[in-house]
């Protein structure tokens, strides 16, 4: 297992981790099958989505700040109900195959490091298995 230490510069923001990730695979040494991913925090998230054309990602934002408003009369007092919410929406693990020793994503398909509670330092555990 690695561990890829990112730092991001919004309160929200989606970051393109898929080259990062795809080093770790390389280093793995794996060249057929399984990457997982997974964030060990409660206001973060990581997803599959297009990088190529960066209104995507903003349109992405905008639109998850209108499915769970920052404020929406929540109890946690640490006033981050929102992340959490998102976090748990978007999911903090996902598996990616792995095919030649890359992440055998589509033409179209980056991982993205999603952030509901920056700027911080935030950490990503990368496990690859062969299959
Ligand atoms: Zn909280």
């Amino acid at each position: 297992m690695q561990e890829l230490n990112l730092h991001t510069d919004s309160r929200i923001a989606l970051v393109d981790i898929t080259e990062q990730v795809n080093v770790a695979v390389a280093e793995s040494g794996v060249k057929s099958g399984l990457c997982n991913l997974f964030v060990p925090h409660t206001t973060a998230a990581i997803i599959v989505s297009e990088n190529w054309d960066p209104d995507v990602t903003t349109d992405m934002i905008v639109q998850l700040e209108k499915i769970v408003p920052r404020a929406g009369g929540y109890l946690h007092g640490e006033g981050n109900s929102q992340a959490h919410i998102l976090s748990v929406m978007l999911g903090t693990s996902l598996n990616v195959p792995v095919r030649e020793g890359k992440l055998a994503l589509g033409r179209w398909q980056g991982l993205m490091f999603a952030e509901f509670d920056g700027p911080r330092d935030r950490s990503l555990l990368v496990t690859v298995v062969k299959a």
